[in-house]
């Protein structure tokens, strides 16, 4: 397994839980046990806690974890590591993302690692100035942590509403959030350089700040895959078996643009549940079964004391309300097809909406639409007749 985070960590224990008896070698170049990223950005930036280390026992599991080697490079049957070559009768790769980091000489924090969130935390302190870029769900989260230590915070985004890459215009319903908290928010506002003090936008201004956090998005960590014959492709290139192009070499997590039968096309997903999900299928396919990865995907977020949660995948479908996010503390949207089933469900403090969303967006059930604009009609009752 290369890439000791949740992805890797889960790969180990599945293929243990399958009766593999083989060698098993878990590469990681963090200097740390296999931990959970959620809470960098909530109980551990809040102070509520230190360590987020994944409940496995790898004495248990019998790996032999490397921690702080990095793969290198790969050819078929061989990983280069940093220290060494490494044979292998099956792989999966599991190295996930890297933040995106802008322009400019200034000091720029990015959030991770349980190094990036220590160090982070240590800045938040009452009166700094916090430029946050990047008005999604890590900017979001950061801002909610900062101001919770009393700082003074800016979050500057280019798109014209907040989590517009996730959501679309009805991000926009969560804007209202940020001034509520204190939060300056700057919505389509470029950044152009991040320099010594602060940040200078594109129009030439400047934002003045102490500790500047980018939080732009991620890109696959890959390039240690170039010239492999792995084919690459907005991450490594999978079927609905998380095979990749070379034999027994998949791929999970972060890291991975797997075909989904379920929506017709490639998708990477950067969420938790994916990395949970996606190593159970992939080590079956490593050891030759045929299982099949095709999750309605999910996804959830703790900002500014709301429970946000999304699943499912929508693309330009029409929207119901549910509930008025101007006026009500919990409220939510559903995407909904043309032939009248839900695609996508973002539920706000409504966790019921959530789970009985997501059901009805496996089983494809139709709906009665005119029932879903109802908040106080649960979701599991408006199926169509
Ligand atoms: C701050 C933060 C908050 C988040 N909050 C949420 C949330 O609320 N809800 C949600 O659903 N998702 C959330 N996520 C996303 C979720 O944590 C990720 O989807 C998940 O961690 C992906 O797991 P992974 O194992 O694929 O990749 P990673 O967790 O990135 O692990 C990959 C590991 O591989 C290592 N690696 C990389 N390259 C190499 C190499 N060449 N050799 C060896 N090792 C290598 C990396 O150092 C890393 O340790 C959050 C992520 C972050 C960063």
């Amino acid at each position: 397994m290369v890439g000791a985070g949740l992805a890797g960590v889960r790969s180990v224990e599945a293929l243990r839980a399958r009766g593999f008896g083989g060698t098993i070698t878990l590469l990681g170049e963090e200097a740390h046990r296999p931990y959970d990223r959620p809470p960098l950005s909530k109980s551990v930036l809040l102070g509520e806690t230190d360590s987020t280390i994944v409940d496995s026992d790898l004495d248990a599991l019998e790996v032999d974890f490397r921690a702080g080697v990095a793969a290198k490079g790969l050819r078929e049957g061989v990983v280069e590591t940093t220290e060494g070559e490494l044979a292998y009768d099956g792989l999966v790769i599991a190295t996930g993302a890297r933040p995106v980091r802008l322009r400019g000489d200034g000091a720029q924090h990015v959030l991770r690692t349980i190094d990036d969130a220590l160090e982070l935390r240590a800045l938040l302190t009452a009166g700094t100035k916090v430029a946050v870029i990047g008005a999604g769900w890590i900017g979001a989260e950061v801002a909610t942590a900062a101001r919770r230590a009393g700082c003074e915070v800016t979050v500057v985004e280019a798109a014209a509403v907040p989590l517009s890459a996730a959501l679309g215009a009805v991000g926009a319903h969560t804007a209202s959030w940020y001034g509520q908290a204190g939060v300056d928010l700057r919505l389509g506002t470029a950044v152009a350089s991040v320099d010594q003090g602060g940040l200078t936008l594109a129009d030439g201004s400047t934002v003045e700040a102490g500790v500047v956090v980018t939080g732009v998005g991620v890109r696959p960590a890959v390039e240690w895959l170039a010239g492999s014959g792995v084919e690459l492709g907005n991450g490594v290139v999978t079927d609905e078996h998380l095979r990749t192009s070379l034999p027994g070499v998949v791929a999970v997590g972060d890291c991975a643009a797997w075909w989904s039968r379920r929506y017709g096309r490639r998708m990477r997903v950067e969420h938790w549940d994916t990395a949970l999900g996606a190593p159970d299928v992939a080590v079956a396919a490593l050891l030759g079964e045929e299982a099949v990865y095709d999750p309605v995907p999910y996804f959830w977020s703790e900002q500014f004391g709301h429970m946000v949660q999304y699943a499912g995948h929508h693309d330009g479908e029409r929207l119901v309300l549910r509930g008025d996010p101007a006026t009500d503390a919990r409220w939510g949207v559903c995407w909904v097809s043309e032939d009248d089933r839900l695609t996508a469900v973002l539920a706000v403090n409504r966790p019921r909406d959530l789970v009985q969303g997501r059901r009805l967006i496996e089983r494809g059930q139709r709906l009665d639409v005119g029932r879903l604009a109802d908040p106080a009609v649960a979701l599991r009752d408006c199926t169509a007749a």
